[in-house]
């Protein structure tokens, strides 16, 4: 079990931001940015690698809820930018796929 099943199961308390059937978006515990929010679907797939079919549903709905958040965060105007780091090169630590949503400062690219 990762942490953020903890946190679906309310083990491990978080700053909750969004919450539906499908997704709980919270505030990650230490931001990269002055905006940095987490948004996992409830459903617990580990990476990229491990997406089937069925979760066609559920990665439109996280996408249409990260662009949600962000306007409710008021990132919308400035801009911002979401990521998903999958696996060892792109640093992922849990297995548990998220969307991290950053924002509140202009950030550089190509990304570390
Ligand atoms: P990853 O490196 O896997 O893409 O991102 C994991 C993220 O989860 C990191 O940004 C880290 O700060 C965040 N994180 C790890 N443990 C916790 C926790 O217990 N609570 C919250 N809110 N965020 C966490």
């Amino acid at each position: 079990m990762t942490i953020f099943t903890k946190i679906i199961n309310r083990e491990i308390p978080a700053d909750i931001v969004y919450e539906d059937d499908l997704c709980l978006a919270f505030k990650d515990i230490n931001p990269k940015a002055p905006v940095h929010i987490l948004l996992i679907p409830k459903r617990k797939i580990p990476t990229m690698d491990d997406l089937v079919q069925e979760d066609k549903e559920i990665m439109g709905h996280l996408i249409l809820k990260a662009s949600d958040i962000a306007r409710q965060q008021g990132l919308a105007q400035d801009g911002y930018r979401i990521v998903i780091n999958n696996r060892e090169n792109a640093g992922q630590e849990v297995f548990h796929i998220h969307i991290h949503i950053l924002g509140g400062r202009k950030m550089s690219w190509p990304p570390g």
